[in-house]
């Protein structure tokens, strides 16, 4: 499953005229594999072992060609750590209070909310975003302990 997804986005890596370096490809696969939703931080450190020139900055850069291709979802919430997201179908987010982990989980777009918006203030809407937060189910073990 998670290999077709691979192969799928170094598919579309090079349809988009962007180069497929080793450094690259290793990045892609851990975005795939991990299934959460990194910090460049994250998957620096996960990967140096392999690359050991590689700096976060590269890492950086990599996920940027890929947000701008389409390939992941830059995802900000006003730090200075942004999460990178290789689910690019609609979907919503829950997010730990306690540890920050980041769950997707589907439900039918919003979709009202938007023609609302519309409606209400005169803006073309161009999307929206929505947040849950609660504790996980980890964190809500590790209290019972
Ligand atoms: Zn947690
Ligand atoms: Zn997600």
């Amino acid at each position: 499953m998670s290999d077709s997804r691979l192969q799928e986005a170094l598919n579309t890596l090079k349809e988009s005229g962007v180069r497929i370096t080793p450094q690259r490809h290793a990045v892609l696969e851990y975005l795939i594999k991990s299934m959460s939703h990194p910090t460049a931080d994250e998957i620096y450190k996960a990967l140096e072992g392999k690359f050991p020139n590689m700096s976060v900055a590269t890492v950086y850069n990599n996920l940027r060609v890929f947000r701008d291709i389409g390939l992941v979802r830059e995802l900000t919430y006003g730090d200075s750590s942004s999460r990178f997201d290789c689910n690019t179908e609609n979907h919503y987010h829950i997010i730990c209070e306690k540890c920050g982990k980041i769950v997707d989980f589907h439900y039918p777009s919003l979709d009202e909310v938007e023609s609302l918006a519309e409606q209400v203030t005169g803006f073309d809407v161009t999307h929206h975003r929505m947040e849950v937060y609660g504790i996980c189910e980890d964190c809500k073990k590790k209290e019972q302990h």
